[in-house]
């Protein structure tokens, strides 16, 4: 390891190991520091991805797939379900080796990793950011690097010290958890919703397959509603109810920023990806593909300055997101609340709804129309996206 780069990336997830990998593409010298001991682990997530996100990068490996899906069932508090027709397929992934997988093809393409990095601050030159200070293997380091690129995730510190305000208001943080169980049966080609007061007010409960009898079973809800009972509660609720003989084989329990992204991504010499930035889906609070497309632009753009050795071509990436998908993340938001307030009985009703139609019929556009009519109030907020 060199004491200087062209960027240094803080931390090796999904979207810091794609900036990492597409700056190196372009021949900047890339150094990635994360502070767990290995990469990939420890798994905070429900793992599931979308084919034609995924592909964009990586070409699916069973190696570090667990389970290939091709549908998804809604659940509705009555405990009716409905199957919607689906164009594509998805996977569930083992994070630890597709992480590791993906700092890899990083390190392939000409950047370094290095583990047991934890950075504590940004290292300054006067006013300039000139790099971050480390602490490798506990032992201090300064680091010089022309560009910080801040992949540090949902609690990320590298925007705060660098003057951005990364505030994530308590009403957009929903607050996770999750068990990964074996000994379960499950359809092993389709994930499973369940919606409900009872079981995930505000929010949704997953069951995800994961091969062999295993499933990622979890539960996200507003940090607001938690307040009154926990994800973990619920969570542990729901598996002694539908599963009250499967082993625990991990227990994880974490934040997802279901926010817009941040107003400021960039700030100087300073870029920030993935959950650091808050390119998470607002909706869905998927952040894997939208951090690593995050990671790609910012990646790209960083090499570019890189080779014309122009740092003011920085706020592009701003741009470029905005454009690929900040503003659909806006859109999706603006749909966030409307989609929180749906009562149980307009939940039934919509499972009803798409049930009365003919299989094929039973797409997520009629999902949506039925959702509208039985909440007008939607309406206002679709009304939103389309004025603003
Ligand atoms: C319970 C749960 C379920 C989820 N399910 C899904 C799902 O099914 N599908 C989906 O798409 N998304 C899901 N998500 C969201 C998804 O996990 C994240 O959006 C995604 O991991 C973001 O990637 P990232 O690279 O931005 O951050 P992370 O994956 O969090 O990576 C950040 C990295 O930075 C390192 N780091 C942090 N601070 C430092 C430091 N100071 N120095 C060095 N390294 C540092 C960390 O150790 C970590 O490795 C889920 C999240 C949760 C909590």
């Amino acid at each position: 390891m060199n004491q200087s780069y062209d960027i240094v990336v803080v931390g090796a997830g999904p979207a810091g190991s794609t900036a990492a990998r597409y700056a190196a593409a372009s021949g900047a010298r890339v150094l990635v520091l994360e502070k767990d001991r290995d990469v990939g682990y420890p798994v905070r997530c429900g793992e599931a991805v979308a084919h034609e996100g995924l592909v964009q990068f990586i070409e699916p490996n069973p190696q570090w797939i667990a389970s290939t899906v091709t549908q998804f069932r809604l659940v509705a508090p009555n405990g009716k379900s409905t199957i919607p027709t689906l164009d594509g397929a998805g996977y569930v992934l083992e994070r630890r080796l597709f992480d590791y997988e993906l700092a890899k093809l990083a390190v392939r393409h000409g950047a370094e990793v290095v583990t047991k990095a934890y950075v504590y601050d940004l290292l300054r030159e006067g006013k300039a950011i000139a790099g971050v200070k480390v602490l490798i293997k506990d032992k201090p380091e300064d680091i010089r690097a022309k560009i910080v690129v801040g992949a540090d995730g949902v609690e990320s510190r590298v925007g705060k010290w660098a003057g951005i305000d990364t505030t994530c208001h308590i009403r957009d943080m929903e607050s996770c958890a999750q068990a990964t169980l074996s000994g379960v049966e499950v359809d092993e080609d389709t994930l499973d919703f369940f919606w409900g007061d009872r079981v995930a007010p505000g929010g949704y409960l997953w069951v995800f397959p994961k091969g062999r009898g295993s499933a990622n079973v979890g539960i996200g809800i507003s940090v607001e509603e938690a307040k009154n009972k926990s994800a973990v509660k619920y969570l542990e609720e729901f598996i002694e109810n539908k599963y009250p003989n499967a082993s625990t084989l991990t227990r994880i329990a974490g934040g997802v920023p279901c926010a817009k992204t941040l107003d400021r991504i960039v700030k100087d010499n300073v870029m920030l990806v993935g959950d650091a930035a808050h390119q998470v889906n607002p909706v869905s609070g998927g952040g894997i593909i939208s951090g690593m497309i995050g990671g790609m632009i910012a990646g790209q753009v960083a090499g570019e300055a890189i080779n014309k050795n122009n740092l003011g071509l920085l706020p592009e990436y701003a741009t470029r997101w905005h454009k690929r998908l900040g503003w659909r993340h806006e859109a999706y938001y603006s749909l966030k609340e409307g989609i929180a307030n749906l009562s149980d009985e307009t939940f039934n009703t919509l499972v009803d709804q798409m049930e009365a139609l003919t299989p094929e019929k039973r797409t997520l556009g009629a999902l949506f129309r039925s959702a509208m009519w039985n909440q007008p109030s939607m309406l206002l907020h679709i009304a939103k996206i389309f004025l603003s």
